[in-house]
């Protein structure tokens, strides 16, 4: 039997990273705080445990020592022109503002304090079709994944001298806010640890949800689904979050009265996987896929004359996918490439990087990872191989139960890709060919990338086919704030007096801080950003925030 916890300062719902955050802070400026989330113990840290590990940082000292030559201004631009705001998104551009301008010190420069350290070679997530999303390398991948973040995080936390004002339960799941005369003052609990059952916990100061975001609940990312970009919601979307961000906290947020927006902007990508050892239903992987290799439609015809490539535009990649009522893709590469260039987007199949290991981590990027291809091919029922392209085409048609890829048309698109290989680099005319060069142009991605290698090729044997699917991963919408993460009412825009939220239940900031697209590496580093912003405007301390040089400044919103 638990006690039933003494009445604190604050409640942070929510030990994702963004509730880490937000409670050490709050520890920090001398403030007690019960923390509860519905999942178990070794969960703690949300997603972040899953991640890959990478940060969204501007002008950093990462940067600098590479010659990347960044600057808030650029960043910013980048940002705006991505996340195409809406006149009225005011509160997200104000909060893009300030992450842009704040990401280096007060989320880098704050995580390497607690003992984060990032790699010295900055990734270049999301560079555009055409150059259109991140100008420079801004992804700074975490040593040790995400799973290194919540670490820190959570060490900072239990070594704090301010720990005992902290209480911790999990198996705790929020049901309802209680608001009293208009204040937010506390939330009904149901143990599902064996304890009280259900009890009411009241806080002085704050309630602050940091409950994560939606894309665990399908039927929501199904009711929410952008329908006017990417048309009806696809029969089969892959699960890339987890089941507890299930977005009722953001329905409990609506019936107080709070601004619950944007919901239909998601992250969802178009380049996953059914997971070999699934731990939840419809577990999806997202895969990095292998630049290398040529992205097909349903009927194994390549997307042209615009070819699709990963790793560079996903909003883009998923239209294109789902252009077609079937919604799914087929990347035809060979074992050479994909070991040379696959990899997955997580902290679970990137074991030497989670655990730190540097020798093991440097042989993975000079020899490639045989045993990650393996291990999928073996595992997951969307990969297939072969040894001949007619083989393959049977294969691929196996996988889906569709007779629609067939072998002479496979034949003609991959030949026609090989034999512009084989003229020669300077008769290279190709999109994919110039962005294969341009990623061998930076360091971050010369080892990764496989030079000009074609896809039949009796020395790269056998040839693979995976079949890609969409999965719901990142809630852009969320809960509407002001900058020091108060819940702003629907009807009005005044804030709800106590409460706050932070992290992917707030869009990251703003309810949407990204508008309808991300750079990428922004989800980690928005709930860290907004973790701490919180935790200042409870204390009533000033917020870490800097005023944009006018260079910057972005108009004001008309009037409504
Ligand atoms: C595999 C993977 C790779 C990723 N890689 C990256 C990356 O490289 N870079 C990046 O920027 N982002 C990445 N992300 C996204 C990022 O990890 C998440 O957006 C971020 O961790 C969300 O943190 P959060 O604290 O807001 O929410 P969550 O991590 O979802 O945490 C919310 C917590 O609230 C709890 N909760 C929910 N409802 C209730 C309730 N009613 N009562 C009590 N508790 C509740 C949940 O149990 C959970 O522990 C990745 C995500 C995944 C899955």
């Amino acid at each position: 039997m638990t006690d039933s916890p003494r009445q604190t300062d604050a409640i942070v719902v929510g030990a994702g990273l963004a509730g880490l955050v937000c409670t050490l802070e709050l520890l920090r400026s001398g403030h007690s705080v019960l923390l509860l989330d519905r999942c178990r113990p070794e969960e703690v840290g949300g997603l972040a445990r899953e991640a890959f590990g990478g940060i969204f940082m501007v002008d950093s000292p990462e940067q600098r020592r590479s010659r990347i030559p960044d600057s808030e201004r650029l960043a910013l631009e980048d940002w705006l022109r991505v996340a195409e705001l809406d006149p009225e998104d005011e509160w997200p551009r104000r909060w893009a503002e300030q992450y842009v301008l704040r990401a280096r010190d007060d989320v880098g420069g704050w995580l390497r304090k607690i003992g984060v350290r990032f790699f010295p070679v900055v990734n270049w997530a999301e560079r555009g079709n055409y150059g259109d999303c991140n100008s420079v390398p801004r992804f700074h991948m975490t040593w040790g994944t995400g799973k290194a973040l919540v670490t820190a995080v959570w060490g900072a936390i239990r070594s704090d001298p301010h720990s005992p004002a902290l209480q911790v339960r999990f198996g705790a799941r929020v049901s309802e806010l209680v608001i009293e005369h208009g204040h937010a003052v506390g939330c009904r609990v149901v143990d599902s640890g064996g304890g009280e059952g259900e009890y009411e916990a009241r806080a002085t100061r704050a309630v602050v949800i940091a409950a994560g975001g939606i894309g665990g609940n399908l039927e929501i990312v199904r009711r929410e689904w952008p329908t006017e970009r990417l048309g009806s919601p696809p029969a089969q979307i892959l699960m890339g979050s987890h089941p507890y961000a299930d977005g009722a906290m953001h329905e409990e947020v609506k019936r107080v009265g709070g601004n619950v927006t944007h919901l239909s902007r998601m992250w969802n990508y178009a380049d996953a996987v059914r997971h070999p050892h699934p731990q939840r239903e419809h577990h999806g992987l997202k895969l990095i896929p292998p630049r290398s290799g040529l992205m097909l439609d349903p009927d194994g015809v390549r997307y042209g004359p615009l070819p699709v490539m990963p790793m560079y535009d996903a909003y883009s990649a998923l239209e294109r996918m789902c252009a077609d009522e079937r919604k799914y893709s087929w990347m035809v590469c060979n074992w050479k490439i994909a070991v040379r260039e696959l990899d997955v987007s997580g902290s679970q199949h990137n074991p030497n990087m989670r655990e730190r290991r540097p020798v093991r981590f440097l042989l993975g990027i000079l020899l490639g990872k045989p045993r990650l291809v393996k291990h999928f091919l073996e595992g997951s029922p969307d990969f297939v191989a072969a040894p001949t392209l007619a083989e393959l085409a049977a294969r691929m048609n196996a996988v889906t139960g569709e007779d629609a890829i067939d072998p002479a048309r496979l034949s003609v698109e991959v030949s026609r890709y090989d034999e512009t290989i084989a003229r020669g680099k300077s008769l290279h005319n190709d999109d994919q060919l110039r962005r294969i060069a341009q990623l061998r142009n930076w360091r971050g991605d010369r080892l990764r990338t496989c030079a000009f290698q074609r896809i039949v090729d009796p020395r790269a044997m056998p040839l693979l086919a995976i079949r890609l699917q969409p999965m719901a991963r990142k809630s852009l919408g969320g809960i509407q704030t002001d900058l020091g993460c108060r819940v702003l009412r629907a009807q009005g825009g005044e804030p709800i007096p106590g409460l706050y939220a932070v992290g992917e239940a707030a869009g990251f900031g703003g309810g949407g801080v990204h508008g309808k697209r991300s750079l990428e590496g922004t989800f980690l580093g928005g709930c860290v950003f907004t973790g701490r912003l919180a935790a200042a405007a409870i204390a009533g301390a000033e917020l870490p925030l800097r005023t944009p040089p006018p260079s910057l400044r972005t108009p004001p919103p008309p009037v409504v």
